[in-house]
């Protein structure tokens, strides 16, 4: 179960890598050396606008 703390970035992380940080599931259904497409997509800054707590 994912903790309060992965549930809530605060004001200006993104919402997605915020979460695969913190909740371990996220990562759950990948083989233990398998890149996360999710985190792969935002590596070197590229989180989309929409994804940002504001
Ligand atoms: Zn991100
Ligand atoms: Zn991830």
């Amino acid at each position: 179960m994912a903790s309060h703390t992965a549930l809530t970035p605060p004001r200006g992380e993104c919402r997605q890598c915020w979460l695969h940080t913190y909740d371990r599931a996220q990562h759950a259904h990948l083989a233990p050396r398998e890149d996360c497409p999710d985190c792969v997509a935002h590596m070197g800054g590229r989180h989309p606008d929409h994804m940002i707590v504001r």
